[in-house]
């Protein structure tokens, strides 16, 4: 997608990633809203979870094993962290390609607001 701010990311024609394989890219929220937030997303352009397809699985899998290994990386592996997809506004989804947030670093409150 031309205009996709996070295909524009994963492109590296902004931004800098801090992992990068085929399929998958992972950058430094720009708004941290915890010591540790990374937001991680597959390379190809899905709106949103709700329309991943039965295609998507794997590569939607392979994202939460790089959400694991950047938290083992970012030593918040120990202390815990949380992965959240926000789907659609009402959930507070503000950019229209799927992504994963990666948060840790201190202690997160539950329920989130
Ligand atoms: P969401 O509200 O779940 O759609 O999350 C979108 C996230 O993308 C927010 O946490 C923003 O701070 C973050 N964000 C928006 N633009 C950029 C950017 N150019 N680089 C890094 N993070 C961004």
């Amino acid at each position: 997608m031309d205009d996709c701010i996070f295909c524009k990311i994963a492109r590296k024609e902004m931004g800098r990633l801090v992992y990068d394989d085929e399929t998958v890219a992972a950058f430094d929220d720009l708004n941290p809203q915890a010591p540790t937030h990374v937001l991680i997303i597959p390379k190809k352009h899905i709106e949103k979870l709700a329309v991943m397809s039965p295609d998507d699985a794997q590569l939607m899998g392979h994202i939460l094993e790089v959400a694991n290994s950047i938290a083992a990386e970012r030593s918040i592996a120990t202390m815990g962290y949380r992965v959240v997809v926000n789907n659609g506004r009402a959930a507070g989804q503000s950019v229209d390609h799927v992504h994963f947030h990666l948060l840790g670093g201190r202690a997160l409150g539950w329920p989130p607001g």
